[in-house]
């Protein structure tokens, strides 16, 4: 519970660059040049000038402790891991996609960080502050790559409040947009169930398991929002898809939301990633794939966008309103199993295609 993301796009704008350096980076390489976490627990890290940023924040569960991580433009050469001390538990440099540094500082299972007082300060065009507030620092020892003081520019930033904090997502019903109360029924679908698991995953993470726990949980937060809302299934049973798809038509729902984790071929543990399919583009089925895919995209920011798809899946194909199919992640990918297998992820996803359905129901308010 308590589950804050913290995400902020800094964008330093400074009117002139004093320095030319003859060494700046091509397009392709990190704009991540240098970082050291001090033994005071302040982040410094210096970039290519007025470089963007995005950083995030993500609280740990009884498996991984909280992470925070910043992505630069620009690729490494050399992903690696640094091994951490005291309260910080490992640092990892890596390359979540084509074009992207990533900086991810895990910390220890005991540490609890506030997100709300986490905030990048930039002091100049290249350079750049983030001081954990609330870190117990006793057993910290400075670690870093790089020197972050080289190549400094004169010119103080003068205004450091460019870099804030842009969202948090907090699950609190209260957050979630208002619609007409009592206009609007809503059907989700929890594939699979009972003698047929779906897709199986690492750890023998089952698919229709986990899409039945969020599936519950978008029925308690859209009913606390006055939609009613209808699972196809709401225990571990078998159901065919006809049923389904009746149920749904029968009851002239306005939207119906069937919910599925995706399995590879071959098991490959690297696939990770989000989809979101619709069956046509009229009638509101595309608009409602694309709002609970946006949604879904920033509550698992570290699983990477696979897109909105047109599919023909049976039972949006047979549904005569709008329709979605969502892939919530992949049972047989490493980072997804990992985080589909945790309560309060799933607790975030629902949250997240709760918003998503919500934000489509207002457009009919
Ligand atoms: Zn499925």
């Amino acid at each position: 519970m308590g589950f804050f993301s913290w995400k902020f796009i800094g964008v330093l704008l400074s009117s002139l660059t004093l320095y030319s350096f003859s060494s700046l980076p091509s397009i392709a390489s990190s704009s991540l040049a240098a970082w050291i976490i001090r033994s005071d627990g302040v982040l410094q890290f210096r970039t290519s000038h007025d470089a963007k940023l995005k950083s995030f924040f993500k609280r740990g569960d009884d498996l991984i402790g909280d992470r925070i991580w910043i992505d630069f433009q620009g690729e490494l050469t050399r992903p690696r891991a640094l091994p951490g001390n005291g309260p910080i538990r490992e640092i990892r440099l890596g390359k979540p996609k084509r074009g992207i540094t990533r900086l991810v500082i895990e910390f220890d299972h005991s540490v609890s960080l506030d997100p709300y007082k986490l905030k990048i300060k930039g002091l100049a065009s290249d350079k750049w502050q983030l001081d954990f507030v609330g870190l117990p620092v006793e057993t910290l020892k400075s670690i870093g790559e790089g020197d972050v003081n080289k190549s400094i520019s004169k010119r103080l930033h003068s205004d450091s409040s460019s870099a804030t904090n842009k969202f948090f997502i907090s699950l609190n019903v209260n957050n979630l947009p208002n619609v007409k109360r009592g206009k609007y029924l809503v059907i989700i679908d929890p594939g699979h169930g009972g003698p047929d698991p779906g897709a199986i995953g690492i750890n023998g993470l089952r698919e229709s398991e986990i899409v039945l726990d969020v599936s519950k949980q978008v029925k308690a937060y859209l009913s606390q929002k006055g939609v009613s809302t209808r699972l196809t299934r709401a225990i571990e049973k078998d159901l065919d898809l006809p049923p389904r798809v009746v149920l749904a038509n029968k009851l002239k729902a306005n939207a119906f939301v069937s919910i599925h984790a995706n399995a590879s071929r071959g098991y490959r543990k690297d696939i990770n990633g989000l989809e979101t399919y619709y069956f046509s583009k009229y009638g509101g089925g595309l608009t409602l794939a694309k709002d609970i895919h946006n949604e879904i995209l920033k509550a698992s920011p570290e699983s990477p966008d696979r897109g909105v798809r047109k599919g023909s899946f049976f039972v949006i194909r047979r549904t005569n309103m709008p329709a979605a199919l969502v892939e919530i992640g992949f049972v047989t990918g490493l980072n997804d199993s990992r985080d589909l297998s945790r309560a309060n992820h799933r607790k975030r996803l629902a949250f997240a295609i709760s918003n998503g359905i919500l934000k489509y129901l207002k457009k009919l308010d």
